[in-house]
């Protein structure tokens, strides 16, 4: 017999998934293992202008173009294989088969024993402007000098951070209270933990921001690419060590560049780090760093290079837009700011991933001493 105190938890289960899922205000939708549309909430239906009509059931062509299809399957693999991918730049079909501009958080499901059974779908709509303006950098500038009302995207950028780290606060330290008191029923605990682990990579997302808001303008001075190389390699010495990474250095003369030492450890720790993280696991982990002038190209380069799973077509058509990431804790903001101050510098980055695995991101500066 079901008694009112068994039904409570079902009633009160099932109004969190209202909550959370069907009237959020954050467009979601959940997909099978097979990529067929499960289930879709209120604010999907009406972005894509489905209110009304059901597409339980239909595969996700209905929602995608022709075109696009191996690329979207590509890309729940890669959610698959890592847990997520966040922020990832897509076209999806509405229903009067016009294009709505996303960016797409896809999260893989898994049933108890671990296996990818379905993928809940995050839908941010990106307007025609952000658009075309994440796709050039350039276009990106210009957007930012428009802004005359603040002098620069850095103020922009520190006040916003600012105000949101107070209340980022509040959120993390209740939902820490919430998770630790005893006697708490089992969803009141996931809840908090979901909470916490969301306003924990929030923070992380706002420190970053704040911190390169913070360092001002690049003040560059002669300097060594190679002393750069050793000093961020200085401060990641233990990591490489404890993850039983090999590294190998290469590096052949090269003339000082003008470079912000700052700046440039910062973009060489998160590179190196990065390496890392896609070796974790490995027995045989090895991270290469080479640096010398190239004769052809009139360049410096500091290149670091990696023996881990490399980059497939669709996470390196990604690689450089802000919050683009495929680690569950990841900001997706490492190498979106390393081009930004490889642009300060009046230098490039280029990434590549060899068919046969590995990574291997180079830094290239033009203004030698
Ligand atoms: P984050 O590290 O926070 O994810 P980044 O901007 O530094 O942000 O990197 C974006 C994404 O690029 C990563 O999530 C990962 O998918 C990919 N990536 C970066 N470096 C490597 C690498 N060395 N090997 C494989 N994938 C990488």
């Amino acid at each position: 017999m079901i008694t009112k105190k068994d039904t409570a938890p079902h009633a009160l289960q099932r109004s969190l998934f209202n909550a959370i899922f069907f009237n959020a205000q954050e467009p979601m939708l959940v997909l099978d293992k097979d990529l067929n549309v499960l289930l879709m909430n209120a604010a999907t239906l009406k972005l894509l202008g489905w209110a009304g009509q059901s597409l339980d059931g239909k595969p996700v062509s209905s929602l995608v173009l022709e075109k696009d299809l191996k690329e979207f399957s590509d890309m729940a693999a890669l959610a698959a294989r890592n847990g997520v991918v966040r922020n990832y730049r897509f076209y999806m079909l509405t229903a009067s088969r016009s294009i709505a501009r996303l960016f797409l958080t896809v999260l893989a499901l898994k049933d108890d024993k671990g296996e990818v059974n379905g993928f809940c779908l995050y839908l941010s709509p990106v307007s025609p402007d952000e658009w075309s303006a994440l796709k050039d950098p350039h276009v990106f500038k210009n957007a930012a000098r428009k802004l005359n009302r603040l002098t620069s995207i850095g103020q922009l950028t520190s006040m916003f951070a600012h105000d949101i780290k107070n209340p980022l606060h509040v959120i993390l330290s209740t939902s820490e209270l919430l998770r630790a008191q005893e006697g708490q029923p089992d969803q009141v605990r996931t809840g908090a933990e979901l909470i916490e682990r969301n306003a924990r990579r929030a923070s992380k997302i706002v420190k970053t921001l704040l911190d390169f808001s913070r360092s001002g303008m690049c003040r560059l001075e002669p300097y060594s690419v190679h002393t750069a190389a050793e000093s961020a390699l200085e401060l990641i010495d233990s990591s490489l060590k404890s993850g039983k990474v090999a590294v190998e250095k290469d590096c052949g003369h090269a003339p000082k560049v003008f470079l912000d030492p700052n700046y440039i450890h910062s973009v060489i720790y998160n590179l190196l780090n990065n390496a890392l993280q896609a070796l974790a696991g490995r027995h045989d982990g090895r991270i290469r760093i080479s640096c010398g002038w190239l004769d052809a190209e009139q360049e410096v380069f500091l290149t670091i290079t990696d023996n881990g799973p490399g980059m497939e077509a669709s996470i390196l058509e990604n690689l450089f837009q802000p919050f683009f990431t495929t680690k569950e804790n990841g900001t997706g903001l490492g190498l979106y700011l390393a081009r930004q101050i490889m642009d300060e510098h009046g230098g490039r980055i280029i990434a590549s991933s060899p068919a046969g695995g590995g990574a291997s991101i180079s830094l290239r500066f033009k203004k030698t001493v």
